[in-house]
């Protein structure tokens, strides 16, 4: 059995469903400190958190971010053997975390081991910074010790998340960035009144008709370098007492926007409020920002991933800024160039979520070229 499996293992039997770690990180930190990191950990609300460093920050600092909580299973007699129980059946393991993302924690933390024991005197600093919130509300994860960070004028300049981001094969996909996502609950006031009465009554489903439809159709941008155009999603609309003779006085929408570059959260509020206000609505707008948008350009940490992914999936990878958001949006805004290479993610927060052993037992050894390409 080896290293990268068994710890793997040991991982995905502590059921660590958000905000909890189960002592995920207290095994991570012990293995960790015996080779030689400094580990601090940083509980914060109900969320741990560990920064483990190794090295001198007279050079470049590398972190690999990752999370060791999971979101919940599900009824367990939906999955073929336990959520909690690790099980390897034909060359695959299964369990909940296995992809996302307690295999690409164990990978970082054998990577390291194996990187610091060939490189004692390595440049610059090599980090790993893990969090138990990230698959919840992500408030005292990594976006609070990005601003404990800044207080700190800590400096980092390259960052590798470990999120299950290949989609066939191992290492054919790089994340060079993530959309920003903002999220909206609009209420629309109107008059509550008799539908054979309107004069009496304001209908704020017809008073919002033309807002929405001027919102949903906007073309916000024609994309940004490999980004998609900005997406406004309508999610929700209610309004309504269920009766078919009475106009209702309330109408709720949601709606989410997924945004590139061209634009910040700010912006984006200041436009949608803009387009409401023109037509003439009474309303209240509740925004939820998530995070805003990064993109690393070329440069030292994508040329290095692009050959060493290349060297694993014998191709160059695809390079791309899709899917949803991650904990790198929280480590961008410090300045660091941010990549995102983890295992195949077909099966991530499904029953039966599952990582096949030989894609595991290879991520040690992708996450070491790429920490010996950057500070050996
Ligand atoms: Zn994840």
């Amino acid at each position: 059995m080896s290293d990268v499996l068994d710890l793997t293992r040991d991982l995905i039997a502590r059921p660590s469903v958000t905000p909890r770690d189960a002592g995920c990180q207290a095994l991570l930190a012990g293995r960790l400190e015996a080779a030689g990191f400094e580990c601090e950990h940083l509980r914060l609300g109900e969320v741990d958190n560990l920064w483990a460093t190794h090295g001198r920050d007279d050079g470049p600092t590398l972190v690999l971010l990752g999370h060791t909580d999971v979101v919940p299973p599900g009824p367990a007699s939906a999955w073929r053997s336990d959520p909690f129980e690790p099980t390897i059946r034909d060359g695959v393991l299964y369990g909940r975390g296995a992809a996302d993302m307690k295999g690409s924690v164990a990978a970082f933390v054998v990577a390291a081991e194996r990187f610091v024991a060939a490189h004692p005197g390595h440049r610059g600093r090599l980090a790993l910074l893990l969090t138990s919130d990230e698959e919840g509300d992500a408030i005292d994860g990594v976006r609070r010790v990005a601003d404990l960070f800044r207080e700190r004028g800590e400096r980092i300049d390259w960052c590798i998340t470990g999120e299950p981001s290949s989609k066939a094969r191992l290492g054919d996909l790089l994340r060079v960035g993530r959309r920003g996502s903002l999220s909206a609950r609009l209420s629309v006031h109107g008059v509550q009144g008799h539908v054979a009465y309107p004069d009496k009554a304001r209908n704020p489903i017809h008073l919002a008709l033309a807002a929405l439809d001027a919102l949903a159709s906007r073309r916000w941008d024609d994309g940004y370098e490999s980004f998609p155009p900005t997406s406004l999603q309508i999610s929700n609309i209610h309004a309504g007492t269920g009766a078919n003779n009475v106009i209702p006085g309330e109408l709720e929408v949601m709606f989410n926007l997924r945004y590139n570059p061209h634009w910040n959260a700010d912006r984006l509020v200041d436009e949608c409020e803009a387009v409401l206000a023109a037509q003439g609505l009474d309303f209240d707008i509740h925004w939820h920002r998530s995070g805003e948008p990064f993109f690393t350009p070329e440069g030292t940490l994508r040329a290095a991933a692009r050959e060493v992914l290349a060297g694993f999936a014998g191709a160059a990878p695809e390079e791309s800024t899709g899917g949803g958001t991650s904990d790198a949006r929280f480590i961008a805004p410090l300045g660091a160039q941010c990549i995102e290479v983890g295992p195949v993610n077909a099966s991530i927060h499904q029953v039966d979520e599952n990582v096949a052993v030989a894609d595991l037992e290879a991520l040690p050894d992708l996450y070491q070229a790429l920490v010996a390409r950057l500070l050996a």
